[in-house]
């Protein structure tokens, strides 16, 4: 194969890994949860947080509904037991177990509303639950696709990588610095011939150069110094 030749295919090579290095990092990205995984776990807890506040103030009512029936009991006790004679106390007992029943009548409206509120929000944590389930249902499928793809392109890349080597190992050393400092420097090394014009600058080539180029032998456009190769 003509050198220039050569340098051409090592610089196919160089592109077709650049491309894959980047399709590899892009895919490491996406590897990990996504955005919608992490906010629809967000939206469950949300939810959860909410009935379980509900449900807390529900116990805590409950007890105090099952304090305030207890003392009901015992002075409504004290009230027709008998025990009790005088009628101002009598009286004030009375009064106890009208307000008793009054705070107990309270928490158990309260009790009800709370019950309610429970049953919609039960309803809306099961909606969060599934809609999460799906999420993470589909987020599975896409990072097993993803892993797949990565492994792809990693194998893609070391057969690349060798055949780099390959090519490399057959240019000279002193084409190959050339090759190296004209990649950092201009992106591209190695440049066509078309049309009797350098493709990398557009300048048309003199006869001398286009027989020159024709050998295949490495030769820079006298313009851009890219390698030339027809
Ligand atoms: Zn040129």
């Amino acid at each position: 194969m003509a050198q220039s030749k050569h340098l051409y295919e090592l610089q196919k090579s160089d592109l077709d890994i650049e491309m894959s290095q980047a399709a590899l990092r892009q895919l490491v990205g996406k590897l990990g949860e996504s955005q919608t995984l992490v906010e629809a776990r967000a939206g469950v807890e949300v939810e959860e947080a909410s009935l379980e506040k509900v449900r807390a103030e529900h116990r805590s009512l409950e007890e105090e509904a099952e304090v305030l029936a207890s003392r009901i009991k015992s002075e409504s006790e004290r009230l027709y037991g008998g025990k009790v004679k005088s009628p101002k106390e009598l009286s004030g007992i009375e009064q106890e177990v009208k307000a008793l029943k009054g705070k107990k009548r309270e928490r158990e409206d309260r009790l009800l509303e709370l019950m309610e509120q429970s049953d919609h929000m039960q309803m809306a944590v099961k909606e969060k639950r599934e809609r999460l389930r799906q999420v993470e249902e589909e987020w599975r499928e896409e990072q097993q696709q993803f892993a797949a793809e990565k492994t792809d392109l990693e194998e893609g890349l070391e057969s690349l990588e060798e055949r780099r080597q390959e090519l490399a190992g057959a240019v000279g050393a002193e084409e190959l610095r050339l090759y190296d400092t004209l990649r950092r420097s201009k992106g591209q090394a190695v440049v066509r011939i078309e049309l009797g014009r350098c493709q990398g600058c557009r300048l048309t080539l003199s006869v001398a150069e286009l027989q020159q180029a024709r050998t295949g032998k490495i030769m820079q456009c006298h313009s851009c110094g890219r390698i030339l190769y027809l």
